[in-house]
């Protein structure tokens, strides 16, 4: 298989606190093609964002990051020093963060932060020295006739801003949260990057807003050939735009299918509780599923699987270490031991073949990561 743009092994990200380590990320490898929609599912505090964090090189002591390697075009992200970092970060990889209103900087206009980006990154070069930019942050602002503010207005017309010249000049309290949330992505375009992480970059819009913008991120694909990696705690979301998804759970995969694979062959069964807690049309169930239980301190996980408690299928193999199993078709990889081969499920009950279980578990952690496959 030819290489990946982004592939992610075996990434740990570990938070130090007075109680212990807090392990926000435990072990999670993955891969994200050219021109591909990538999501990452999973509920408050299963690690998603940490994880984009993590990519972009964004997370601060207490935190630790170790990983087997973050690759980008092959280049391993964590041998960058912090300059190559910082060109990296805007420059090839490009975030939109959840809450435009504390990510844009409220006493500059929005045409000015996108031309900053587009200046530093973009192919849209004044001068960049320290002086000139803090006059024109703080004195003259951009001149309207230079490059980068062109670029800044053609940029806002492309995520479909009306009115983009007389916009550009606003701030950013002067727009509407769909309207902020489109400079965000004006502004991660302002970089020409290769890869967009849109970390919930629709949570506080209303629907028909969200639809808009994840048609703008889809049309950015088509037409750019971006790649995104869409954190979201939708399946709604995932279903629509995404080509392939993960599914997080106290800081793991639990599975991964192209997204097609994941809603017709649910296979983790805390991925069908998921779907199952989703509202349907003409739904006649009084009450909603949910998945009884809480997710586990990340403090003091228990050992093997980390869904243990709140499973209705446990049994005894489960205390054991987890490992990824084929699921249906390609690229479908489950993290749950009903799937090893030396189990017997009879109606609700599982049953292993405790030795050749074992076995087979030890082959698959020893096999390497990814498990599975190429990669997870
Ligand atoms: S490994 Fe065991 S506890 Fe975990 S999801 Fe599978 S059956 Fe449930």
């Amino acid at each position: 298989m030819s290489e990946s743009l982004l592939e992610v092994e075996n990434l740990h990200t570990t938070f130090g606190t007075e109680r212990g380590d807090v392990h926000a990320v435990d072990g999670i490898s993955f891969r994200v093609e050219e021109g591909e929609v990538f999501g990452i599912v999973g509920e408050s505090g299963s690690g998603k964002s940490v994880t984009a964090l993590s990519i972009m090189g964004l997370v601060d002591a207490p935190g630790r990051v170790d990983a087997d390697a973050i690759r980008y075009r092959g280049e391993n992200l964590l041998d960058a020093s912090e300059n190559e970092m910082q060109s990296i970060r805007g420059g090839e990889i490009a975030m939109i963060f959840q809450d435009p209103m504390s990510s844009l900087n409220p006493v500059m206009t929005v045409g000015e932060q996108i031309a900053e980006v587009a200046r530093h990154h973009g192919d849209y070069g004044e001068s960049t020295d320290f002086l000139s930019e803090m006059k024109r942050k703080y004195v003259t602002g951009t001149a309207t006739g230079s490059r980068s503010w062109q670029r800044a207005v053609e940029l806002l017309d492309t995520v479909g801003i009306p009115d983009p010249e007389q916009r550009a000049q606003e701030y950013p309290h002067q727009l509407s949260g769909g309207m902020k949330q489109r400079v965000m992505i004006a502004q991660a375009l302002a970089a020409e990057p290769s890869v967009i992480v849109a970390d919930e970059p629709t949570t506080a819009l209303d629907v028909t807003i969200e639809a808009q913008i994840l048609d703008e991120l889809l049309s950015l694909r088509d037409e750019f050939g971006v790649s995104v990696v869409l954190i979201t705690h939708d399946l709604a979301v995932v279903r629509e735009t995404c080509d392939r998804v993960a599914v997080m759970y106290a800081g793991e995969l639990m599975e991964t299918a192209p997204t097609r694979t994941l809603f017709e062959h649910p296979s983790h069964p805390y991925t069908n509780g998921l779907l199952k807690s989703i509202p349907k049309v003409n739904d006649d169930r009084e009450w909603l599923d949910s998945i009884e239980g809480n997710v586990p301190d990340l403090i003091d996980k228990p050992a093997g699987c980390p869904f243990r408690d709140r499973c209705d299928s446990a049994f005894e193999l489960c205390q054991k270490p987890l490992v990824s199993y084929p699921g249906e078709g390609v690229d479908h990889e489950v993290r749950c031991h009903l799937y090893n081969d030396a189990v017997e499920v009879d109606g609700d009950e599982a049953v292993a073949v405790a030795d050749d279980a074992t076995e087979i578990i030890e082959q698959r952690s020893d096999a390497g990561r990814p498990v599975g496959g190429e990669s997870l």
